[in-house]
């Protein structure tokens, strides 16, 4: 039912819609939402959360539609409402339920994207126009801090770059020019990643091999740490966590908090860590990358070797288009 709102604007009925028909969808979703007090960007980053972890998550609900926020009945019509899928807005406001009509239809229907979106921006826009005002807001939404530094983070990355079309990646090293390999070796036990199991996939490269950012993000460590050496950790608008170790140098220009995209220089390839500041050469060099995926609730490592192998080619591509 709702592709049928998305389709209705789209020139061939039949097809089914491009990414770009539907990023395009949602931008103008989040444009016609924003308010004076709430830019489009955070409207974005909350929908853009919901779902990265509808992607992950067994225990919610997918929502297949352009708009991935959803509300619980509760929320929607009123804890006490007897009516749980009540859709007028004035007994919902009666019961406290904070649906809302968003589409001047007289309804405000939880299975429609603009009543969905409208109620978001009304629920956000009660706190205050400042960052900190939306941090308290989310806050009391997802009573989680580890929620609201990831949604902060998509909303930094969409502002920063003034889209949502924010998918490339790119291999971690330059894939012309050095020569390194890889292998999948994931859950094997023996490696210089730190962990017991191997979290992560290394990538055998000689020292300063430039080590490049393979997605958009924002820098949420950098130094060093007793196994990883000198380290980089960066958190994208896919609520992935990338891990670059063992480098032997960092690229000076960049500092904690600064937003980056697929390519951006991090350091140079090393051996450093198993050890106090500064301990490098118990191993050979390479890059250990590490992905962690955070589903709301927790953060796990999953295996890098699928994406890398992509990424390779995606890189081979673009450097043979130059
Ligand atoms: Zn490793």
């Amino acid at each position: 039912m709702l592709w049928n709102v998305f389709l209705s604007h789209s020139a061939s009925a039949n097809e089914t819609p491009s990414r770009k028909e539907i990023l395009d969808e949602r931008m103008s979703m989040y444009l016609q939402f924003q308010n004076e007090i709430i830019p489009w960007y955070y409207l974005g980053a909350v929908d853009q959360y919901e779902r990265n972890i509808q992607a992950v998550r067994s225990d919610i609900p997918k929502r297949d539609s352009i708009i991935a926020i959803q509300f619980s009945k509760e929320y929607w019509a009123g804890a006490f409402n007897p009516l749980k899928d009540d859709t007028s807005p004035f007994t919902i406001k009666y019961f406290g339920g904070l649906g809302q009509d968003g589409n001047g239809d007289g309804k405000a229907n939880r299975d429609n994207d603009e009543d969905i979106m409208l109620t978001m921006a009304n629920y956000l826009s009660q706190y205050g126009p400042n960052e900190e005002d939306f941090k308290i807001a989310l806050w009391e939404y997802y009573q989680s801090e580890k929620v609201v530094n990831q949604i902060i983070t998509i909303a930094k990355i969409f502002k920063h770059y003034n889209t949502i079309n924010l998918d490339t990646h790119v291999f971690p090293v330059p894939v012309r020019g050095y020569n390194y390999s890889y292998r999948g070796t994931w859950g094997a036990n023996r490696g210089w990643g730190g962990r017991r199991i191997h979290e992560g996939t290394d990538i055998f490269t000689g020292y300063s091999t430039p080590v490049l950012s393979t997605s958009y993000g924002v820098i949420e460590v950098m130094g060093w740490n007793e196994f990883g050496g000198w380290r980089v950790g960066i958190r994208d608008n896919h609520n992935t966590y990338h891990y670059y170790a063992h480098l032997s140098y960092f690229n000076k220009k960049l500092k904690v908090g600064d937003i980056i995209k697929p390519g951006t220089l991090l350091g140079g390839v090393g051996s450093s860590g198993y050890g106090k500041e500064g301990t490098s050469g118990k191993f050979p060099p390479h890059l250990h990358y590490g992905m962690y995926k955070f589903n709301g609730r927790t953060e796990w490592a999953f295996d890098p070797y699928p994406s890398l192998v992509q990424w390779e080619k995606y890189s081979k591509r673009l450097s043979k288009n130059k």
